[in-house]
Formats: C-alpha cells, structure tokens, sequence
C-alpha cells in the first residue's frame, strides 16, 4: 500500500523554552511523509526553491520516500517561523512565507496516480482538492488545516472538508472552524461538513477521534487515546504531522479498515508524536527503527491497559 501525501516542504525558525534553532528542514509533509515511512511507502507532492538542496532530499530518500513529485522551482523555499512560550501545545506564528507555494500548481507524476491512500497535509485548501481530484483509485483520504487558513481561506476549505474522510486538527481549529467553544458540538458540527471520521489532537494530552453516525460501518462512539508524558518537549512542531503520520501509515499498513485498526491507528498516531517532539526538528524522526516504534507502543499500551 502506499500514501501519498501533499504538503509544505519549508525551513523554519523555531524557538521554544529548550532553544532556538533557524532554517530547519520541516514542514507538514516532510514531518508527515517522515513518520509514515516506517509502516508504508510514502510519496511527496510538494514545491522547493533552489535553496532546496540535494542533502535536505536526502533526509526523505533516505527513509525511502519517494521524491519525484517535490517540484523545484525559481525562488526561495516556503518558511515559516514560530514560537512556543509556556503553552507548548500552541504555536504562536512570527512569520509565514509563502514563496514558492504562491505560484505551485501540484502535479501528480503518472506513477502516483495508483496511490490508494492519500493525506492533504496543511497547505492552501485549493492545492489540497486539486491534488484528491487528480486521485481516482484512492481509498481514504485524510486532511490537516490550521488557523491560517480556516481564517484566511475559508469557503475554499470547506470545499475541500467535502472530500476529506478523516480530518486531524487539534482542539482550538476544531472550535474555531465550527465557531463553537464545545468541543463535542464543535465534532459534531465538522463532521457536518464532509469528513467521516473526525482527530481532535489535544496535544500533550492525547487525542480524540469522533464518527459521523455509521462512518466505516463502526458505530459512532468516540475514542480517547492519551499522549505519552514527556520529560522534556524540545520542540513541538511537527508533532501533528508525526501524528498524523503514524495514523494513515498504520492504516495503510493493515488489510482493513475496522474500530480495532483505527484505536491502534490512534495510538501509532500519539507514538510518532512523541517521538518528533524529542529533538529539534525532524531530527528524531529520521533514525528511528521499528523496535523503538514498538516498544513505545507498548509502553502506551500499559499507560492505558485496564487489565
Ligand atoms: P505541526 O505539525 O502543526 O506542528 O506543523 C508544523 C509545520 O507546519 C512546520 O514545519 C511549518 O513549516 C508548517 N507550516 C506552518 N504554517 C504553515 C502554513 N500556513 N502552510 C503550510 N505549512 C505550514
């Protein structure tokens, strides 16, 4: 099975309570195609300018992500700098440059176009539907959005929630996209607007996933999988994209999709997370193995077994 995902490939400026570090290879689907790539094969649709070089490539072919759709164009790479003050669960945006992104026309190469699962990392929602309507074969797609454009690109992103399955925001897009302070109102209101199945990332504290009424034959009832405790968060960007990551990898690497699959789905979602939040950066997500993969899983397991 293999994922295909579209989103920001960037360098950031990222300063939190543990440091400060500048021009960071990151970016939604650098963070994303990174974590999936240790349960499934991964592919990028993304734009880079010529500040991109063969090295920062190399940090995705070398988890064996394929390239070929990260398109290199004239100008300077997306940036985006942030800081993370007491609440590490929230950025506070310094600056957004688009750059590249401005003029990107997402083009699918012809050996993409079997992908079966597909995620719309955070970009503009427009580049997110024109990327699901070149898919035709794809069984599941899943969407990440923030802030910036539930304020800046509103209709066009509700025009994109409408060919999102499952759609993973943290609790603060959830309230402000469905104007709601309740979050189980706000869940329900969200999935009124297409997705099927909705992530609600509470940070450090885990995360919740809602079903529209029926979705994927599984019944409605929600499910809470925690966060692991982390002594020290060094730098939480990207932990939504590892999260992210972790969830569509898992589910694309299993024969099908049920309530069982998608609570370790959940779970595989919190461990990525965790891991990315541990070093600046993607530094921590491009040397992990299998193993430590899979005894954190466990170690997430016993956090929440009842026995
Ligand atoms: P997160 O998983 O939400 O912490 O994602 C962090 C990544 O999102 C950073 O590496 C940024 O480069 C990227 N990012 C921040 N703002 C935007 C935006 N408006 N569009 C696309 N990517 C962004």
């Amino acid at each position: 099975m293999s994922i295909l995902v579209v989103g920001s490939v960037a360098f950031d400026n990222i300063t939190t309570p543990s440091g400060r570090a500048d021009n960071v290879l990151g970016g939604s689907g650098t963070y994303f195609a990174l974590a999936a790539s240790y349960f499934t094969d991964v592919r990028v649709v993304a734009v880079v300018g010529e500040d991109f070089t063969a090295e920062h490539e190399n940090v995705l072919k070398k988890r064996g992500v394929d390239t070929r759709g990260i398109e290199r164009a004239k100008g300077k790479t997306f940036r985006w700098g942030g800081k993370y003050l007491d609440n590490l669960n929230e950025a506070k945006t310094d600056f957004t440059e688009l750059n590249v992104f401005e003029k990107f026309q997402p083009r699918i190469p012809a050996e993409y176009k079997d992908s079966e699962f597909l995620f719309l990392g955070n970009i503009h929602p427009t580049l997110q539907s024109a990327v699901r309507l070149e898919l035709s074969d794809v069984k599941l797609t899943g969407g990440d959005t923030m802030n910036f454009w539930i304020q800046g690109a509103n209709s066009e992103l509700r025009e994109t929630l409408k060919v999102v399955n499952v759609l993973l925001i943290n609790d603060g897009e959830a309230k402000m996209l469905a104007n709601e302070p309740s979050l189980p109102r706000a869940a329900r209101k969200v999935l009124a607007m297409g997705p099927q199945a909705l992530v609600i990332k509470h940070g450090e504290y885990g995360a919740t996933i809602f079903f529209r009424e029926g979705a994927f034959g599984i019944g409605s009832h929600p499910f809470r999988a925690p966060a692991l405790p982390i002594e020290e968060v060094k730098d939480p960007t990207g932990a939504g994209d590892s999260f992210a990551g972790g969830f569509m990898g898992y589910i694309a690497s299993q024969p099908e999709l049920n309530r069982e699959v998608i609570k370790r789905a959940l779970f595989y979602g919190g461990v990525m997370g965790s891991f990315a939040v541990e070093r600046f950066g993607t530094e921590r997500l491009q040397s992990l193995t299998r193993n430590e993969i899979d005894a954190r899983f466990q170690v997430f397991r016993e956090l929440t077994h009842l026995g």
